[in-house]
């Protein structure tokens, strides 16, 4: 019986989420081993904007950011940051160190 409140409870709570935030906590929770409540605390704390643009998400919301070694969830990063910018087999910090460098040089081409 006191099993059989606490499942309606819990359906309860859960029937408040979508099907779609529902999905997203597994998978989140399968992922990266955080809550929609970290998520949405991270959110907050990068104040809605992806970490490295800074720019608020557009038609998709942050991706979860972490490293793939560790599983350390470094924070939530636009699509394009994610995907292209970081990308898979993109991880490496010396790369990244260098393109801050390349991108703040005075090189220019034309005149060498
Ligand atoms: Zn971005």
């Amino acid at each position: 019986m006191r099993k059989a409140s606490k499942r309606r409870a819990s359906k309860r709570n859960a029937s408040k989420l979508s099907q779609q935030d529902l999905d997203r906590a597994r998978r989140y929770a399968k992922l990266y081993g955080i809550t929609l409540e970290q998520y949405d605390r991270m959110f907050k704390r990068q104040a809605g904007k992806c970490a490295l643009c800074r720019r608020p998400p557009g038609r998709t919301r942050l991706a979860v950011d972490h490293d793939h070694k560790t599983g350390r969830v470094r924070g939530l990063l636009c699509w394009f940051d994610n995907h292209k910018f970081l990308g898979r087999g993109k991880e490496d910090p010396v790369r990244h160190e260098r393109a801050a460098k390349y991108l703040s040089s005075t090189f220019d081409g034309r005149k060498i």
